[in-house]
């Protein structure tokens, strides 16, 4: 039997395929040189095989990689055609390599709509068995859009074979927030309401737009990270503990957190809120105002930081608020997640010094887990003081990619979004963009290399 991958990018010569992909195929290959590929690539654009290699060479970037390049990658073909046809897929299908009980997978790295018609033009019987297709946010553009294109993926393949690619499933501080709270018998016990007094959960960057306008002027802040990211963070924070971590029960898990969530008391108007950059200063870089970004159109008042606060309302988590929020250009960037525990019940007189209740965060990049609890000691036995408890948690950002990859190559889902946990990610938002779009919540300026609105505080 074959274990050859027939990995297709749809979109070969685009940022992500160029910036993301490659690279992570290139380690992956590097830690798994057993692998065997065949990387092709497809486009509109013309190019040849040799310059597709090419390409493929420079992004895998390292010598290691080069060894990956002539050893797993079994070829490189290129095949011009334009995915968005019929007839541009059944070229695409037809000139693909053949391998004997190998699997397919074809990845769109293509503009959303360009996905969508490519999977509506396809046909279940040009697809090879077992083909996997693999989507990137966003997954419609709101909850029916998502619903419509979810049974069009429906009908060409069972839904294991669907990979709707949130890589922040991969990042090491996501899938470690697994270990921290099911392998440790402290943890969940206390990973509840009763315990718990508010999450936050934060990904700001220091990052202006970066000449994406075209994608990001139309999605924003809520969308392009909220939406996707977040609320999985949020669901994998929240989840009843399932009993495997294959994709079946941690899918579930996940869903059914999702499906509790909700906007604070129902009350977008007052727990959200939005805001965008104005011209300002990072780390020696000029930003300029948002709104004068090359791309951008002012009326469309894109939102560049979005902070909402959301209750997932099941027994267990009822009464707590968590805050998600995202920004771009914010000086002092902070990336985490921060749990913030309740004060104890009862503090025996006798100590001095104030209780602080304990708080665990979760740093995204450099991957870290710090508890800060009171201990007491010192010149005064019993005065209580801070102590924080440290542990690097090992890699960063770029892994992401390489961990989504692998669980791709391999056929396994679990670090995929499911089509029902998509729409229900858009159905918890829409309360704020319908909100948002009333002109019932104003969209305020913080310059660039802020901290944002001086007055918004998500660890409140
Ligand atoms: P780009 O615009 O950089 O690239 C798009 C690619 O799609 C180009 O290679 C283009 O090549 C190809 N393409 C466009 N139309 C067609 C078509 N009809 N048939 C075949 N190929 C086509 O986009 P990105 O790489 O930035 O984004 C791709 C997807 O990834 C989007 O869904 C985006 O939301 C998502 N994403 C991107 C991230 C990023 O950092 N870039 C991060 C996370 C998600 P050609 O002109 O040769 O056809």
């Amino acid at each position: 039997m074959s274990d050859e991958t027939v990995f297709v990018i749809i979109g070969a010569s685009g940022d992500l395929a160029s910036r993301l992909l490659l690279p992570a195929l290139g380690e992956l290959l590097v830690a798994q040189p057993e692998r065997r590929v065949h990387l092709v690539g497809t486009g509109r654009s013309e190019s040849s095989d040799a310059q597709w290699r090419k390409t493929v060479r420079r992004a895998f970037g390292t010598a290691d990689a080069e060894s990956a390049l002539t050893g797993s990658i079994v070829s490189t073909p290129y095949i011009r055609a334009d995915a968005s046809t019929a007839s541009g897929l059944r070229t695409i299908l037809h000139a693909l390599p053949e391998v004997d009980d190998g699997r397919v997978v074809l990845y769109f790295a293509v503009p959303p709509q360009v996905a969508a018609s490519a999977c509506r033009a396809l046909k279940p019987k040009d697809l090879p068995p077992g083909t996997i297709l693999a989507l990137e946010k966003p997954f419609g553009d709101e909850e029916a859009s998502a619903r419509e294109l979810n049974e069009v993926l429906r009908a060409l393949v069972p839904e294991r074979q669907v990979f709707r690619v949130d890589h922040f499933l991969g990042r090491s501080t996501v899938l470690n927030l697994l270990g921290v709270r099911f392998a440790n018998r402290f943890v969940e016990p206390a990973w509840s309401a009763e315990h718990i007094a508010a999450i936050t959960v934060r990904f700001d960057e220091s990052l202006g737009l970066e000449g994406r306008a075209g994608y990001y002027d139309r999605a924003g802040a809520l969308v392009d990270m909220i939406q996707s990211h977040l609320l999985q963070v949020l669901a994998i924070l929240t989840m009843t503990p399932p009993a495997t971590l294959g994709d079946a029960d941690v899918r579930d898990a996940t869903a059914a957190a999702l499906r509790a969530t909700h906007v604070w008391e129902d009350n977008a108007v007052r727990f959200s809120h939005r805001a965008r950059y104005t011209a300002g200063t990072i780390d020696g870089r000029d930003l300029p105002d948002y709104a004068a970004e090359p791309g951008v159109d002012p009326s469309r008042q894109t939102e560049t930081l979005a902070q909402a606060t959301f209750e997932v309302r099941t027994d267990r988590w009822a009464g707590v608020p968590i805050t998600l929020r995202s920004g771009k250009a914010i000086g002092d960037a902070v990336t985490e997640i921060v749990v913030r525990f309740r004060p104890v019940r009862h503090l025996p007189a006798g100590f001095t010094g104030a209780e602080e209740p304990a708080v665990l965060r979760f740093s995204l990049g450099p991957d870290r887990l710090s508890l800060s609890i009171n201990v007491n000691g010192g010149s005064d036995p019993f005065a209580l003081h801070r102590a924080t408890l440290e542990a690097e948690l090992g890699v960063g950002a770029q892994r992401a990619y390489v961990d989504v990859l692998a669980a791709l190559l391999d056929g396994d889902p679990t670090l995929s979004v499911r089509g029902d946990a998509a729409e229900e990610c858009w159905r918890i938002l829409q309360p704020i963009r319908d909100a948002w779009a009333r002109g019932d919540v104003p969209l305020e300026e913080y310059p660039a290399g802020s901290a944002g609105p001086a007055d918004w505080d998500p660890d409140r």
